[in-house]
């Protein structure tokens, strides 16, 4: 058998969002598994959409995910260049070959005619399938040209069915007369994406292709344009959609639809007629036509719903792997969550490292049924992965993090990180919840928990218990979690109270609530006269409130 080859094909349009993570990985994956080579290929042919910006970005992730391309942009190999913008004179020259062999036409159509012989088609119910069999005349062919018409190159549909054999779909036919002559190349002397993607996926030698099942109609026009080229099939295996838990279809959109129901809300509320964006758009400083597309669904634009969020103080949903990085989540975690949204080893097990999932990764495994996407779940394996890290790369992401965060976890001392780090590791579900639990180490707090002072407080006694406290904690002789437990040991030997009589007032005091992490350790970690003005302040407070 030859050596296993596989590849990551993105488009540069955007960032790339979970789902493409996921064929990355199981690409990444399925060549790890068989000591083949995994290739990222940049699909770079819709001159109008792509960008460098979206390529730079796409790079970023692959390497933030630990996903390491063995040929491709920046590490180069012996199929370069991994552009396909690159690559035109390469696609030009099968376009030449196909037109020589006679399995290709130049076609001359207008988008205008286009649509009325759709038009005449969709009038007869019938799907629309373009096939030109009888040649330009020679008149016709001087007015288009004279009319400054460039024409495309069409593939002859074959004159027979079409089956894909595919490893996780299973077969699928497509009947002869529902393959349209497929347009290999496009006017603008660029190829398709169907043409691009078979040259390549051939010159590349790719033994596996797999992608999302979005692309599963594609694949007829692709083992029509090997066929016509005379070349093997790739095997294929086409993965599962994924969905959200509501069932809708996991997407970029997603982010507009969220924007665009806050700002429904909000027009609301604020009971303003129900077209007129124009205050909104001012409001946010963009272009007015640019918010009312979006509004309107002509546009889903990413930054835009961003931005609308941004001003709203809405939480997009997360799709994008920049996302999850952004909301501090461990690559280990995501592609652990990914792995098996799709597949899964047969057995109850949940937690792979990498290299785990290349040795247990098979495509017979893969699921054909979409897959659900349950942010609660990740969320739950970020917080075990986490847990579980040991300190150097516990580091090493949290760095990683703070290169796309602005956030004070940064700005503080070696010391102060790892203080923060022993305290809430085994707490803090994602980098953001580490950040957020620990904020009250950084700044005193400035309201007290209602239900938590309530209970321990208000209840039983807690202004004194938090008064001896106090004496207690100044008391203390070296400022140290050991010193400070006993001192409270001795407290409650002294009084017969429980150390919850105790401990309760006393995180509430410095932290606001009632849950903190141990509590020696925690106050160790504070300042002595820092916790002591913050029991005042708390004391002060709270006497004056009952
Ligand atoms: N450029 C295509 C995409 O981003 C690749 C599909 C394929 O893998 O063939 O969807």
């Amino acid at each position: 058998m030859s050596r296993v080859r596989t590849r990551f094909a993105p488009s540069p349009t955007g960032s790339l969002h979970v789902g493409g993570a996921r064929t990355a990985l199981y690409c990444w994956l399925f060549a790890r598994r068989h000591e083949g080579d995994f290739l990222l290929r940049i699909e770079d042919t819709d001159r109008a959409r792509s960008t460098e910006e979206a390529t730079r970005g796409i790079l970023r992730d692959m390497r933030w995910l630990g996903l390491a391309w063995d040929e491709g942009p920046e590490v180069g190999g012996p199929c370069a260049p991994y552009f396909q913008s690159e690559r035109l004179e390469l696609y030009q020259e099968h376009v030449r070959a196909l037109l020589e062999s006679g399995h290709a036409y130049e076609a001359w159509e207008s988008r205008d005619e286009l649509d009325a012989l759709r038009r005449v088609a969709e009038a007869a119910k019938e799907n629309f399938r373009f096939r030109r069999r009888e040649p330009y005349t020679a008149t016709e062919l001087q007015t288009f040209r004279e009319e400054g018409r460039k024409p495309v190159v069409r593939l002859k549909a074959p004159p027979h069915a079409i089956t894909v054999d595919d490893v996780v779909v299973g077969t699928m036919s497509q009947a002869a007369d529902e393959i349209e002559d497929v347009v290999i190349l496009k006017a603008d002397g660029f190829p398709t994406y169907h043409f691009g993607v078979v040259v390549d996926d051939h010159t590349m030698a790719i033994t596996h292709v797999l992608r999302g099942q979005e692309h599963l109609m594609n694949t007829p026009k692709h083992l029509a344009i090997l066929e016509a080229l005379g070349w093997d099939s790739p095997v294929h295996a086409h993965l599962p959609i994924i969905f959200n838990l509501s069932g809708s279809k996991m997407s970029k959109r997603d982010k507009a639809k969220a924007a665009r129901d806050g700002l429904r809300d909000l027009q609301k509320a604020e009971g303003r007629p129900a077209d007129d964006w124009a205050w909104f758009a001012s409001r946010i400083d963009v272009d007015a036509v640019a918010l009312h597309r979006f509004m309107k669904k002509k546009s889903d634009d990413v930054a835009l719903a961003t931005t609308i969020a941004a001003e709203l103080g809405l939480d997009l949903p997360m799709i994008e792997v920049m996302d999850f990085r952004r909301g501090g989540y461990l690559a280990e975690a995501l592609l652990n969550y990914l792995a098996l949204l799709g597949w899964s080893a047969g057995d109850d097990r949940e937690r792979y490292t990498l290299e785990e999932l290349a040795e247990a990764f098979s495509l017979e495994r893969v699921n054909k049924q979409p897959a659900k996407f349950d942010p609660v779940k990740l969320q739950a394996m970020n917080a075990d992965w986490l847990r579980d890290l040991d300190r150097p790369r516990y580091l090493e992401a949290l760095h990683q993090w703070f290169e796309v965060v602005d956030t004070p976890l940064a700005r503080l001392s070696e010391d102060d990180l790892s203080t923060v780090i022993d305290l809430f590791q085994s707490r803090a579900r994602t980098f953001v919840d580490l950040e957020k639990q620990s904020a009250f180490l950084r700044a005193a707090p400035t309201s007290w928990d209602e239900k938590d002072v309530a209970k321990h407080i208000r209840k039983g006694g807690g202004l004194e218990h938090l008064t001896q406290a106090r004496a207690a904690l100044a008391d203390v002789g070296r400022w140290e979690a050991d010193s400070i437990e006993r001192a409270f040991q001795r407290l409650c030997e002294a009084s017969g109270k429980g150390l919850g009589k105790y401990a309760q007032p006393v995180r509430i005091a410095i932290a606001g609530c009632a849950v903190t992490p141990s509590l020696w350790q925690t106050l160790a970690a504070l300042d002595r006269e820092d916790v002591l003005a913050r029991i005042d302040r708390a004391l002060e407070h709270l006497a004056a409130e009952a």
